[in-house]
């Protein structure tokens, strides 16, 4: 039976990308060698460095003066190295769920970081707006998609913190919608994320940097964690995760076939409006993030109330209906659909249709 894949990450990828990726595994391009065994530095590979970064760049119109990173450690590595680089005394952070909270605690480490804003009493079902930014902060770090409460900064409030940001330096965990909607990069010092969302299997992570903030914070910085080094080295100071890199190139190239970000943001809002429509007109079911806050990558729903007992049955449903990774974050609860890039409308609609098929049941 055909399974659709709403794993939250790691997630989907478009199907040709990992046939194309398989086929490299067995022979490289024709080079009649595996991509897992061919060096870095061979020639074979740094076009695909380059071809990476370069689509990178013109599908998000990154302007000049930028640099674009692949690096080990995941997003959870940047959270550190934000503070290492940028930080000299005090940052600013929005908390607005678990990883915007990991990101905090980690400049904790580094001086004085500001907590901003925070729905967490509201376990994080909204986006704060009642806040300003303190104008002596190294940067502000936003998270644009909280891929487990399932909320995303829509462009209004995008618009709001780049008014408010001021002279700050902004910085934003993309981890999980990078690629799903145009940015403004010219308003970022910092873009990062893990790859495993809307990009390649795990294990590398993108940065977008603006290079005139790096070199300003008087402490040492580890080789490793410098930006200037991998600025330095094109990615390869030291051997980089040669497969995601790989992947995350047929993925951009596939994306840039589709016709782009903006394309690719139309059928995203299609697809998200297909499922929250649904959510909302649900007997048994309720979405559980605030309307306006609402995210086009994770879809979060509860069962009703008075329908909780249904858990595991709706839960077993679905898993015999192909419909894989429904299940919500345990901070959550209920369901999680996520529907990221590579996802198609026939595979959100076979959600929908088992969600109605479910009802009729009940
Ligand atoms: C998944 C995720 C992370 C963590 O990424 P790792 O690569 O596992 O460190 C961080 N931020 C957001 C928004 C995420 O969705």
């Amino acid at each position: 039976m055909k399974q659709y894949n709403f794993n939250a990450g790691p997630s989907i990828l478009p199907a040709e990308v990992i046939r194309k990726t398989a086929e490299a595994v067995l022979d490289f391009e024709g080079h009649g060698l595996s991509v897992l065994e061919i060096s870095h530095r061979a020639k074979y590979f740094q076009p695909v460095m380059d071809e990476a970064e370069q689509l990178m760049k013109e599908l998000l119109g990154v302007p000049e003066g930028y640099r674009v990173l692949f690096l080990g450690g995941g997003a959870s590595l940047q959270f550190c190295m934000v503070p290492y680089n940028l930080m000299e005394k005090k940052s600013a952070y929005l908390n607005t769920g678990v990883w915007a909270k990991k990101a905090l605690k980690e400049a904790k480490g580094f001086g004085e970081a500001v907590e901003v804003a925070t729905s967490a009493d509201a376990n994080y079902t909204f986006i704060p707006t009642d806040y300003e930014v303190p104008q002596d902060a190294d940067y502000f770090h936003i998270t644009t998609n909280n891929t487990i409460y399932g909320t995303e900064l829509s462009d209004a409030k995008l618009a709001d913190i780049y008014k408010k940001k001021g002279n700050v330096t902004l910085v934003a965990d993309m981890s999980s919608d990078i690629l799903s909607r145009p940015v403004d990069v010219s308003q970022y010092g910092i873009i990062y994320g893990g790859a495993q969302k809307n990009l390649a299997p795990a294990g590398v992570a993108f940065v977008i940097v603006r290079e005139d903030i790096l070199g300003k914070v008087s402490r040492h910085i580890p080789t490793m964690l410098d930006y200037r080094t991998h600025i330095e080295g094109g990615s390869m100071f030291n051997t980089p995760p040669v497969l995601p890199v790989y992947t995350a190139m047929l993925t951009l190239r596939w994306l840039k076939e589709f016709g782009g970000v903006a394309a690719i943001e139309k059928r995203n809002i299609e697809k998200a409006g297909l499922l929250y429509n649904c959510i909302d007109h649900s007997r048994l079911f309720v979405g559980t993030a605030r309307e306006e806050d609402r995210s086009r990558m994770n879809v979060c729903f509860v069962l009703k109330p008075e329908y909780q007992e249904l858990q595991d049955d709706f839960f077993k449903f679905a898993s015999e209906r192909g419909m894989v990774g429904i299940k919500g974050h345990r901070s959550v609860g209920g369901f999680r659909a996520s529907i990221y890039n590579a996802m198609d409308v026939e595979g959100v609609k076979a959600l929908v249709d088992c969600i109605h098929d479910y009802e009729k049941k009940i």
